[in-house]
């Protein structure tokens, strides 16, 4: 595969990591490649940062084709660029694509565009503790005709922006509603591919989470609004006495690959993890008896957020007296440790850009 590059004539100044933030700077440039179904994945190109131009028909426009990914590439001590685990985003992708039947990108097709788009913008990569260039690929169907059906043309970006650190001052624990009305997903739905749609039906629950002081809320399932999900972009998982739970991957959860980094790092360190349901009687029975020790979220932007408060039809619940758990700030500094460098790799997790 020939990767086209055209070099922008006017690099843009770096932000001061200070005023990072997330999302709101870009880099210089950005990938783009199109499909259509004679010519499968054509026309593979890097080019200077720019917006696009859509026909009004697109089908992205309209039934909302469309799915993405998040994943970061951290700079080490030693001054390299490395992914965490882009592969596993890769696939996820990949199964995205499948349920809103957009096209596939074979896995080493999609690794090496990655991969390359990286090396050309890693000067990018900012070196401030906590700080990182976050990756968005997506992907959307871009048929020019208002006809519903499989699209048959789509379009493949990433585009890069460099991130603040998620927590300028220490690891705070956030506040979660639970959210008794809205729900995510349902099961033969799309919970668990990362599609635009599923965060345009979250917004309003969100809304009304943070009028109320909370910063995310907990989703229940669809069908009883009775088992724990997840926490809005984020898995989540609980400490009660010595068993660490997370909901298991029913069809409405998103499969996370922190989520998944996280099972393999507490069983390797003997800890029982149990994926299973969990209902919210059993989760207030834990909260009220004192067994729920432990509780926190886990994701690629925040990698792991511990939740301090709890709250469910207006009672409000402290968890761990509103402090980070032992086990919390065990697997933070165990991830953030391995996605920087800091430590040693012992899982052949990273991946590091020529
Ligand atoms: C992306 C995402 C997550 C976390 O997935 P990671 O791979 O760990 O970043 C969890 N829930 C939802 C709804 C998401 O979109």
């Amino acid at each position: 595969m020939e990767i086209k590059f055209i070099k922008t004539e006017n690099p843009k100044e770096k932000p001061e990591s200070s005023t990072l933030g997330f999302g709101k700077f870009f880099t210089d440039h950005m990938f783009i490649m199109d499909y259509s179904k004679d010519e499968g994945w054509h026309n593979q190109r890097i080019v200077p940062f720019e917006n696009i131009s859509l026909h009004p028909a697109s089908t992205v426009l309209h039934y909302g084709s469309e799915i993405f990914e998040g994943l970061k590439a951290y700079r080490r001590a030693d001054g390299k660029v490395q992914l965490f685990r882009p592969i596993e985003n890769i696939r996820r992708m990949n199964s995205s694509a499948e349920r809103l039947c957009l096209p596939e990108i074979p896995e080493d097709m999609a690794l090496e565009i990655l991969t390359k788009f990286v090396s050309v913008e890693q000067d990018w990569t900012p070196s401030a503790e906590g700080t990182s260039l976050y990756l968005r690929p997506f992907m959307f169907g871009n048929d020019e005709s208002l006809g519903v059906h499989a699209v048959q043309n789509a379009t493949y970006m990433i585009i890069a922006s460099p991130v603040g650190s998620y927590y300028k001052e220490g690891i705070n624990p956030v506040k979660i509603m639970i959210e008794a009305e809205d729900v995510r997903a349902v099961k033969g739905g799309t919970g668990y591919i990362k599609c635009g749609g599923n965060y345009a039906a979250s917004n309003r629950a969100g809304a009304k989470a943070e009028a109320k002081g909370y910063s995310q809320v907990l989703w229940l399932d669809g069908v009883e609004r009775r088992y724990i999900e997840e926490v809005g972009a984020m898995n989540v998982m609980f400490k009660i006495g010595d068993e660490i739970v997370t909901p298991a991957l029913t069809g409405s959860i998103l499969p996370g690959i922190t989520r998944k980094s996280c099972i393999e790092v507490l069983k390797s360190k003997g800890y029982t993890v149990s994926e299973r349901l969990l209902s919210i009687d059993e989760l207030s029975e834990a909260l009220e008896s004192g067994k729920l020790e432990e509780a926190w979220g886990c994701g690629t932007a925040a990698v792991i957020s511990p939740i301090g408060e709890l709250c469910y039809k207006d009672k409000k619940y402290a968890i761990n007296g509103g402090e980070i758990g032992e086990v919390t700030q065990m697997l933070y500094d165990t991830l953030t440790g391995i996605q920087w460098g800091k430590i040693d790799d012992c899982y052949g997790w990273t991946c590091e850009i020529k």
